[in-house]
């Protein structure tokens, strides 16, 4: 501060306080007078102005703020509306603003127009049967109450901004209102003007106040001056008081303009983060209030700072003057919005006022301005115009026309605002048009009278003027700036889409001029494209760069809607259709002058026929794959053909003037340079090419590209004689030398020149004839139905295999409307298959549509068509044998084609539909002379086994066009009366000797002669289909010429025969397939073992020895054990395994070992993690880990440790070495590549070698517990309780002894044989102790999250914690899925609890003696009171089982002392047992509520309830009125029953574990008597209350001492955290079903920090249920001095650093571990195809699965989030490259 003031700078106005100063005025001041002075005055511009130009600056703008909801604000807010917005109100509605306003409301119709103004991430619905486009949309409101809820619709989250078309009638094509917005009568009325309803003078006041502050608004928004005021508003007193605004660009990032921010104005991070925030949002902000030159001096930095790499960020000094009468005109517009809001009639005035011609005539009303000004505003104002221009102009059906004829006159202006503005489009004015412009009416309006399409086609085309010489777009040269441009200049086509969306349903004249007009615009548009990107064949090198090519395809794509919305457009009307097909077919010709140019004209001739062409080769010469102008005209053509315009108006087309030549010529170079491609001659062009082809045939361009080119062809094609046609399609495939002279082909076959280059053309051309002959499902070429078309996709798609919903949407192409047409036919093709817990829903073809089959359906791929082959040639075998085996006798022959062939599985051409009149002739092709020597050529070739040079494909391919000209021969002889009608005889030709150059025999004869050849055997099928075909083609042909009647059947005797040959055949084939198989599988397994041995030290294991492993667990199975009634866990009665040995496997050495205590070490791998799955309070704090003293769990659980284990043993030494191994490997890649694993091998963690567990620590293996020494007499509790009592005292006075300056006391008397100074025998090898610790410090490090400190005294505790807490998370586990006690658990389980509870019970070996001592003495306090134990919980704070767990395991340091020989640990166990029972018991009265109303039980009151009820009594005693007042022991006794049985449990798996007991028949299930076999197996009562009965003297004092504790009257008078039993176990929250409910809450929520801003990423913690802002900047944290984003920092409180989350924008869970891992995992919620919708991108309705969802939780509640995330990782490395922590 010192050195700004040195330097001139100071804080301005720094001692005054400007709220001070306001305060007398705000006393004195009355919006009331104020406004009657207003209205006497004679000007009311002028005293507004004066009144504003006075208080504004005095108001607002006072100086830096402390950020949004701050006391200055406030103030501000209120002086506001007091002395500004109130005295406006009062001069409007002439009355108290309040009772107005409502008076207003009242009498105001309420508008049938929702116009509910969206939210960022609100749910928006659209339906997909009504919706007159995809942009027309409900709110959640409205939809819910709407029809559309039933109907198929579209739900998608808003990116903000658009309002609910619920009302609007054009936007739906049904159900325009929903139940809330439908009209009443009264609507009739409301047509007229709304204006009319209000009082006339309160209509003068408003249009002169709206005005005034309209114009106001408008002035200053517009404003560039930094320094000065508009006039009439310079401010009475002006200081030098300025700001340093910022402003937002979308140059600079969030860390650029932070880090400059903190250089300049020297604020802290934290308000430099602020400052960005804002700037981002609002577009602008200042970041300094002083003088003047303390102001530029923060902006000259800024600009220095920023000014290096890009243009620097804008920054200005604004006189606070100017700032603050800006502020206040966003302040009024917004008031004006919401005024507006109470009447329709306000709205209307306003309307009117922003539209009134301004002084400067056209285009300058108010609403003018603000648009043409809208790109240099800030995103603030924008926003809140924009805002204001959607609730009035739009809303107002009649000024929304108004508005739309502006919009339209400055479009142009607009646009080119646009593109050079760098905001986003969402804050551009221009983004309205899709408010204007889809609504058709208005489009169409604006077409006629504004020439829109043609305005918006030329701007377009006008903004990308790169071209080449021939005046085509040249995108390859863009620079940086070109291309951003070109990025932005592409909204336009979404305006064009728009304007298309709907054709017309009836036509004008005008209409017709204009959208003609607008299509000359779109042909020179297409000209531009016609021919761009032009390619030329690469030789010798490979080309040095690649060629752009994904402008031109972008714009392609992007137009593909447009030109078939055009073309629908045309279809509607015949003289449009007329007119367009002329312009287009004049375009093309432009384009073609100059086509042969210089090309040199030849002459072909073949097989009697001769063509003029001219010579030109793809290989050689320049070609092009854009070719709109031709494919638009291909599509018209159809049209002329579908609508019958060509037949019916044949003299207005000039038909007569298409060469058909030149129509093919440029698709046929397109297609030839694919197929050239597939051959592989552009290699060396690189993959711009290859890109280029593949989108040609993709699903988003091939409507318009590929599809059309194939029609062209066959426009050609029916125009032309068939031979001429085929002559030119050889020569430009270059083919054509090859089947005009016989020798040729041998020559080359000789010279082995570029044969398979050949052989792939070949096939190429050959599959390019049967699509122009074969395709016939586009209406107009055929004669189908558009549903036809998709239904015949979907067959193609479902041929390949089953598919999901979304995999079929997206194999079709969607219209303008984002429809495939999909849902209309899927039924009728396919069947659905429901999905299981994981996977998706499946669609399968229904069987009898497989004969539709085509095997070369023209959008397979050849990935796609082998794949198809292999699925159909299957399907076809097994549906041969199926019906072989099913009927004896074969079948007979059915009517139709193929019914009689299903046992054979060739694939022949399914049946085509007729073709339409003007492309009839088409069918010629098949059977002219030029095809049959083509045929015949290649089926001569393929005589010749070997060697031939012929393909199979090849072959495959002609055999297909001999079966689709056998099909129309037939087709035309069942159609026809007699056999003079049909003039197609193919199987006459066939029979025919081939004509020169072939001088072999006919086709037939070539056919029948390659029947039986061996060679030919995969194709013999198809051969021996063609000539039955044949034959039955000549018998009906015998017949109709007979007879007259056609007959079409199938002889049945070759049949049979051929069956029994076909058997022997599949026999063989079969036979060779399984040797086939065998080779391959010894190679594979030569494979593996040579794998193994590279790799030995890591993979020595085989199968054999995983199951060798983990059956170790069969030492101590459960239910191997002879079972007994009388089977006992605890107390000197138990029953022990000691005397069994225990022999394991070591996983990595394979060596087998018995484990013992003093042997070699074997180890378990582990895995150890902090949990609060079973918390029943997560507000409490995670403890401070020094302190914390983890001696007494609280009954909440709130956080525990968790243990769990794959089972994988090894040796300790083997695992030291392994991990060694894996840390080393670990370092090196590390340096290699920065980055993450999948495990964390800084904290310990590995993979278990054997199965890739995630594991971070070993338990150690300890033999069995002894068996109980018999020898020894059980003393009674009396007797045990008064010795142990001793033996404490003599304890604490050892230990007072050993602490300096302890005061001399009595010396308790010490019981006979106890040694204080006894030091036991370590009964463990130094390996086992070693291993020992190890677990006890992961334990400890991961329990409290603290560094190894092995003299911590807390060390033993955690290890007893995890253990007791690992059990009661299964117990709980086990008891909610309703399995039994013990036997059900896995094997890993199994061996994990028992290793860990016998470490547990050693592990005091590693402490020292004297912290065991003192745990064991203060545990036993709670139970006994002692005076000289201090800081002992009540017994309501005390989680009893761990008491339990932690005093047995504690007991047995004090029992080593015990050198008497006369007491045993068994009896001690026991005794802790009852005496922890009995305190359970009374905890769970004392917490007993009567809240649960149920019924009194009738009858006899039993013993239990009895005992119950005289026990709560007593505890009443002691306590008053702290517990109700119960009259029957019944519910008691119910209550207690329920409480204490999950502790029963998890004592017995304890104890069972412990000494190794085997369990009672009974709890190895789940049936009855399960009460009594637990007490009993514990050694206690089935009637529990016996316990205290029967030592009642002995328990009531103590039961005494417990109640009168301070604590429990505390707690049970809410003081504290009130735990009842048995506690319900935790579960996910509840997800709602319907996925939008979900959607709605998020779009709701807020950020927790930036007041009251949208969260970007709303993300749901499935633990707690708490809504988090994540993956921000506003919501990181810092936790251990690193900072992390919200999600990561909410599960460090909520799971102790495992997280479970629904991110819910992106429908997708989220799981994280730690700060460094996490995964995505797919959402609960399926749509109805039983799909996720990962992203929310299909938008179908998604509804909760909640077995998937049980999933999750299973997952949650088994501790195996960690596990998961692993293996995501370990499986996708890229998900290691997540920043995790910034979610
Ligand atoms: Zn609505
Ligand atoms: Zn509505
Ligand atoms: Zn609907
Ligand atoms: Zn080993
Ligand atoms: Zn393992
Ligand atoms: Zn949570
Ligand atoms: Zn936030």
């Amino acid at each position: 501060m010192f050195f700004q003031q040195k330097e001139g700078g100071k804080m301005a106005d720094s001692d005054r306080d400007p709220a001070f100063a306001l305060s007398a005025d705000f006393m004195n001041f009355s919006p009331r007078d104020a406004a009657s002075r207003w209205l006497a005055a004679p000007d009311l511009q002028v005293e507004v102005y004066r009144h504003l130009a006075t208080y504004v600056p005095r108001i607002l703008c006072q100086g830096p703020h402390g950020g949004s909801g701050s006391r200055e604000e406030q103030r501000e807010e209120l002086a506001c509306q007091l002395m500004l917005l109130a005295p406006l109100e009062w001069l409007l509605l002439g009355e108290e603003p309040a009772a107005g306003l409502a008076l207003l409301q009242e009498n105001n119709l309420s508008s049938p127009l929702c116009g509910h103004v969206f939210k960022v991430g609100e749910p928006t619905y659209s339906c997909r049967e009504c919706a007159a486009d995809p942009t027309c949309v409900l709110c959640m409101q409205c939809f819910l109450v709407s029809v559309h809820r039933h109907h198929r619709y579209r739900m998608t989250t808003s990116g903000g901004g658009g309002f609910c078309d619920c009302g609007d009638t054009e936007a739906w094509k049904t159900g325009p209102y929903c139940q809330k917005h439908t009209p009443a009568d009264r609507s009739r009325e409301a047509e007229e003007d709304p204006v009319s309803l209000l009082p006339p003078d309160m209509v003068a006041r408003s249009y002169s106040i709206f005005s005034i502050i309209l114009k106001y608004a408008v002035d200053l928004l517009t404003w560039d001056q930094e320094d000065q005021l508009p006039a009439g508003l310079e401010p009475p007193e002006r200081g030098d008081t300025y700001y340093c605004m910022l402003f937002n660009d979308e140059v600079h990032t969030y860390e650029q303009v932070i880090y400059t921010l903190q250089k300049a104005v020297n604020c802290s991070q934290k308000e430099a983060v602020s400052f960005a925030t804002t700037v981002d949002r609002d577009g602008r902000k200042s970041v300094r209030f002083g003088d003047r030159q303390f102001c530029e001096q923060a902006k000259s930095i800024i600009v220095r700072n920023t000014s290096r790499q890009s243009k620097p960020l804008r920054v200005q000094v604004m006189h606070s003057s100017v700032v603050a009468h800006q502020c206040f005109a966003l302040k009024a517009l917004s008031w004006l919005g919401q005024i507006i809001q109470y009447s329709d009639g306000l709205k209307r005035i306003l309307c009117q006022v922003g539209l009134q011609k301004g002084p400067e005539g056209e285009n300058s009303s108010l609403v003018d301005r603000l648009m043409l000004n809208d790109s240099k505003m800030w995103k603030g104002a924008r926003n809140i115009y924009h805002q204001l221009l959607m609730n009035s102009l739009l809303m107002d059906l009649k000024f929304k026309k108004i508005f739309a004829i502006q919009f339209a006159k400055n479009y142009e202006r607009l646009q080119s605002d646009y593109i050079r503005d760098d905001h986003d489009r969402e804050f551009s004015i221009t983004d309205l048009s899709v408010q204007v412009f889809t609504v058709p009416s208005l489009a169409r309006m604006l077409m006629v009278e504004e020439n829109l399409m043609m305005t918006i086609i030329r701007t377009f085309v006008d903004q990308l003027r790169h071209r080449d010489p021939q005046g085509r777009f040249q995108f390859d040269r863009y620079t940086a700036q070109q291309a951003f441009k070109f990025g932005r200049v592409q909204s336009l086509i979404g305006d064009l889409k728009y304007v298309l969306i709907s054709p017309p349903p009836e036509w004008s004249d005008q209409l017709r001029l204009k959208f003609l007009d607008g299509f000359d615009a779109f042909l020179d548009l297409l000209r531009c494209m016609q021919g761009m990107d032009p390619v030329v064949r690469q030789v010798g090198q490979h080309i040095e760069m690649e060629p752009e090519w994904e402008a031109a395809f972008t714009l392609q794509m992007k137009l593909t809607h447009i030109i078939s919305m055009i073309q629908e457009w045309c279809c509607t009307d015949e003289r449009v259709l007329i007119e367009a097909y002329k312009k287009c077919l004049s375009a093309l010709s432009q384009c073609h002058a100059g086509l042969s140019d210089g090309e040199q004209p030849i002459s072909l001739s073949l097989a009697g026929h001769c063509v003029d062409t001219f010579r030109y080769q793809v290989s050689q010469e320049k070609v092009s794959i854009h070719l709109p102008v031709c494919r638009l005209l291909a599509g018209l053509h159809v049209l002329l053909s579908r609508t019958e315009v060509a037949s019916r108006f044949p003299e207005q087309l000039p038909l007569g003037e298409l060469s058909p030549h030149l129509l093919i010529e440029l698709p046929l170079r397109c297609l030839v340079l694919c197929a050239q491609v597939h051959a592989g001659m552009w290699r060396r062009n690189g993959f711009s090419l290859i890109n280029q082809i593949y989108y040609y045939h993709n699903v988003k361009c091939r409507v318009e590209m590929f599809d059309k080119d194939v029609v062209m062809l066959q426009v050609g094609a029916s125009m032309m004689d068939p031979n001429h046609f085929l002559m030119i399609v050889l020569s430009r495939f270059e083919l054509f030398h090859i089947f005009s002279s016989v020798d040729i082909r041998k020559r080359y076959r000789e010279a082995n020149k570029d044969l398979a280059q050949q052989n792939t053309l070949i096939e190429e051309m050959l599959h390019l004839i049967i699509m122009v002959v074969g395709e016939r499902y586009l209406p107009g070429v055929g004669q189908v139905e558009p549903l036809d078309e998709v239904r015949r996709e979907i067959l193609h798609q479902l041929s390949i295999r089953p598919m999901a919903h979304s995999e079929l949407v997206k194999a079709l192409p969607e219209n303008g409307n984002k429809e495939t047409g999909l849902e209309r036919v899927i039924d009728s093709v396919a069947l659905f298959k429901k999905p299981g817990v994981t996977g998706r829903g499946l669609y399968e073809l229904r069987p009898e549509w497989s004969k539709h089959f085509n095997l070369y359906f023209h959008h397979y791929s050849r990935a796609d068509q082998s794949k198809a082959e292999e699925a159909q040639r299957k399907l076809r075998r097994q549906n041969a044998e199926d019906t072989g085996e099913r009927s004896q006798t074969p079948l007979r022959a059915s009517p139709g084609h193929h019914g009689n062939l299903c046992a054979s599985p060739a694939l022949p051409p399914p049946l085509p539909p007729p073709l339409c009149p003007l492309f009839g002739s088409l069918v010629n092709l098949l059977q002219c002379d030029v095809l049959l020597a083509v045929e015949g050529a290649v089926l001569q070739w393929a005589v010749e086994p070997s060697g031939g040079g012929w393909t199979e494909s090849m072959l495959q391919r002609v055999l297909h066009l001999v079966g689709m000209a056998l099909l129309e021969e037939q087709q035309q002889l069942e159609n026809s009366s007699g056999d003079d009608d049909v003039s197609f005889r193919y199987s006459s030709k066939i029979a025919r000797p081939g004509d020169a150059p072939s001088t072999s025999g006919s086709v037939l004869a070539l056919l029948e002669s390659l029947q039986n050849a061996p060679h030919l055997e995969v194709h013999k099928d198809m051969i021996t289909w063609i000539l039955k075909m044949v034959g039955n083609i000549k018998t009906a042909r015998e017949r109709t010429s007979s007879s007259g009647s056609v007959n079409v059947n199938q002889s049945r005797g070759p049949e049979e025969t051929l069956r029994d040959k076909d058997k022997a055949e599949r026999k063989r084939k079969a036979e060779m397939a399984r040797l086939r198989r065998e080779k391959i599988m010894a190679q594979m397994s030569e494979m593996q073992k040579h794998f193994i041995n590279e790799n030995k030290e890591l993979f020595q294991q085989s199968m054999e020895d995983l199951e060798a492993s983990t059956s170790t667990a069969e030492h101590s199975p459960p239910s191997s054990e002879v079972t007994c009634a009388s089977q006992v866990c605890v107390g000197p009665r138990r029953m022990g395994g000691a005397e069994r040995r225990q022999l394991v496997t070591c996983i990595l050495c394979q060596e087998e070992q018995e484990v013992r205590g003093l042997g070699r070490a074997m180890v378990l791998a582990a895995f150890i993690q902090r949990s609060t799955v079973l918390s029943k309070n997560r507000s409490r704090g995670f403890p401070d880990p020094e302190h914390h003293d983890p001696l007494f769990m609280h009954p909440d659980l709130s956080v525990g440790t968790h243990t769990a284990s794959c089972g994988h043993i090894m040796h300790a030494a083997c695992w030291q070495r392994y991990f060694e191994a894996v840390t080393q490997k670990e370092q090196r890649r590390q340096q290699r590549l920065r980055g993450h694993t999948s495990y964390d091998v800084e904290n310990g963690e590995f993979l278990c070698p054997l199965c890739e567990c995630l594991s971070n620590t070993v338990i150690p293996l300890l033999p069995h517990t002894p068996s109980p020494d018999h020898s020894v007499e059980h003393p009674s509790l009396e007797a045990w309780l008064s010795r142990t009592s001793q033996q404490v005292a003599v304890l604490i006075s050892a230990h007072r002894k050993l602490s300096p300056g302890a005061a001399q006391e009595a010396e308790p008397v010490v019981p006979e044989g106890f040694r204080v100074d006894f030091v036991p025998q370590n009964p463990f090898s130094s390996s086992v102790s070693e291993m020992i610790n190890t677990f006890c410090m992961s334990a400890y490090k991961v329990g409290l999250k603290v560094n190894p400190n092995e003299q911590d005294p807390r060390v033993p505790v955690l290890s007893w914690s995890t253990c007791a807490y690992t059990m009661q998370s299964i117990e709980r586990l086990l008891m909610d899925e309703k399995k039994p006690l013990f036997g059900s658990l896995p094997c890993r389980q199994d061996d994990c609890l028992s290793s860990l509870t016998r470490f547990s019970s050693a592990c005091w070996t590693s402490a020292s003696l004297r912290t065991v001592h003192s745990h064991f003495i203060r545990l036993l306090a709670v139970l006994v009171p002692n005076s000289q134990v201090e800081d002992t919980p009540c017994i309501l704070n005390m989680d009893m089982f761990h008491l339990l767990v932690y005093s047995v395991l504690s007991y047995s340091s004090v029992h080593s002392l015990d050198q008497s020989g006369r007491s045993s640990v068994d009896s001690a166990h026991l005794h802790l047992l009852h005496l922890i029972t009995v305190a359970h018991l009374v905890q769970i009265l004392l917490t007993f509520t009567t809240d649960e109303v149920c019924m009194d039980q009738d009858g006899e009151e039993s013993e239990e309830e009895a005992l119950t009820l005289q026990l709560y009594l007593s505890l009443r005693e002691h306590l008053g009125s702290a517990l109700p007042e119960v009259s029957s022991g019944w519910q008691l006794w119910r209550c207690v029953k329920a409480g204490i049985l999950p502790f029963l449990r998890t004592a017995a798996l304890f104890f069972h574990y412990l000494n190794s007991s085997a369990p009672p028949a009974d709890l190895l299930g789940t049936g009855a008597g399960q009460w009594e076999a637990l007490c009993s197996y514990l050694s206690l009562p089935s009637n529990l209350l016996l316990l205290y009965q029967s030592q009642r003297t002995l328990l009531e004092p103590l039961i005494h001492r417990w109640c009168c504790d301070p604590g429990v009257g505390q707690v049970l008078q809410g003081g504290g955290v009130l735990v009842r039993f048995p506690r319900e176990s935790n579960r996910l929250i509840n997800l709602p079903e319907d996925y939008s409910v979900l959607i709605n809450q998020a779009s709701s929520f807020t950020c927790p920090r930036s007041g009251g801003d949208k969260s970007r990423a709303p993300t749901l913690c499935l633990v707690c249920g708490c809504m988090l802002c994540s993956q921000s900047y506003c919501c990181q944290t810092e936790v251990d001095g690193e900072d992390v984003g919200a999600c990561t920092a909410h599960t460090f409180t909520c799971g102790a650093g495992v997280g479970l989350f629904l991110r819910v924008r992106e429908s997708q869970v989220l799981f994280v571990a730690g700060k460094t891992k996490g995964c995505f995992y797919p959402p609960p919620y399926l749509d109805d195809y039983g799909e996720t919708d990962q992203g929310l991108k299909r938008g179908n309705p998604l509804h909760l699965c909640s077995e998937r969802y049980r999933k999750i939780e299973r997952l949650w509640r088994q501790h195996g989030i960690a596990e998961v995330i692993g293996h995501a990782q370990e499986a996708n490395q890229t998900l290691v490259a997540i920043d995790w922590q910034h979610l």
